[in-house]
């Protein structure tokens, strides 16, 4: 069944990610503080509206795209939010990646208006966006799940249900604090095989099939050559870059503050990504980090 959605934040996710939702036959009605953003979607067949509160009013199910928790909490809640403008009963899909304090109040907000809300962050970038082959990570109640599932299918290839609210933005901050530690490991271990006059690629051949082997060696290795797929073929362009992970990290950590959880590793990485994003790695690839730990060694 067609259904008419309301799609909140047409940015580099976002606007691709509606359009597939029009391209599907969906009836969909953007909105976004950007000009530039609307007139994107409009030529990708969307109609926009100039409130999110307006574009509300007779939809069956929004889905939300936006930077942080801060616009999450301000575009849903109070007098002016879509909980308070839409139909009872309106499904409601944040894919924004937020902290999961702010993920729980939503929730919580959204089910006493009467709604059914997920969350449902994302990973696979902005090609997995255009080309509809995201990962989701879903939270929320059986029933809103089910409902969501047929819209995620259009947006993404892999759609997983993590648990109740927050669950999903709890699966993607905790997947991401590991990848970034795993990162900074395998970049530790090609600089100190460097400095020991250990040849990078027997490192690889070796660590690839040993004890050491994780992803970010093994499909997205931080060295020109082993993997000829990877970002440091391409001179660190992202992919998937340095300030989005720290965003991630930051995140982590004030979930680990929050829940009490014990994270030294993670606030570790924190901080080197912090350092590298100040000093040139603002719009590299999170694997050019190496760059500043062969540095400050
Ligand atoms: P973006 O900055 O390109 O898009 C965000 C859009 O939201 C902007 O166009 C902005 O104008 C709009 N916006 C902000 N406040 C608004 C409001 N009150 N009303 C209407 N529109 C508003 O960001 P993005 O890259 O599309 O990322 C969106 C989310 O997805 C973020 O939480 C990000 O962490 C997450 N994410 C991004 C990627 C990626 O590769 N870009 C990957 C995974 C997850």
């Amino acid at each position: 069944t067609v259904l008419r959605v309301a799609f909140i934040g047409l940015g580099n996710m976002g606007g691709p990610m509606a359009a597939n939702l029009v391209k599907a036959g969906h009836e969909v009605v953007g909105v976004d503080l950007s000009e530039e953003a609307r007139a994107a979607f409009q030529a990708a067949g969307g109609q926009v509206a100039t409130s999110a509160v307006e574009a509300v009013r007779d939809v069956q199910a929004v889905v939300t795209m936006l930077p942080a928790g801060k616009h999450v909490r301000a575009v849903y809640t109070g007098a002016d939010g879509i909980l308070a403008h839409a139909p009872k009963g309106t499904l409601f899909i944040d894919s924004s990646t937020i902290d999961v304090d702010s993920s729980r109040d939503v929730a919580k907000a959204a089910s006493e208006a009467g709604m059914d809300m997920v969350d449902a962050p994302v990973s696979g970038g902005i090609v997995g966006a255009a080309n509809g082959t995201l990962t989701f990570m879903v939270g929320g109640p059986d029933a809103a799940f089910e409902r969501a599932k047929p819209l995620l299918d259009i947006m993404g290839a892999s759609i997983v249900h993590a648990g109740d609210a927050g669950a999903g933005q709890a699966a993607k901050i905790c997947n991401n604090m590991l990848l970034g530690i795993s990162m900074i490991g395998t970049c530790e271990a090609f600089v100190l095989a460097e400095k020991l006059g250990l040849d990078p690629q027997k490192l690889y051949d070796i660590s690839s099939k040993s004890s050491g082997q994780c992803w970010s060696l093994t499909s997205y290795c931080p060295i020109p050559g082993p993997v000829p797929t990877s970002p440091a073929n391409n001179e660190y362009k992202p992919g998937f870059a340095a300030p989005m992970m720290l965003k991630d990290l930051l995140l982590a950590e004030e979930a680990a503050d929050s829940s009490g959880a014990n994270t030294p590793m993670g606030e570790k990485a924190a901080r080197l990504y912090e350092e590298y994003c100040n000093n040139g790695g603002e719009n590299v690839d999170f694997s050019g980090i190496i760059h500043l730990l062969r540095k400050s060694g």
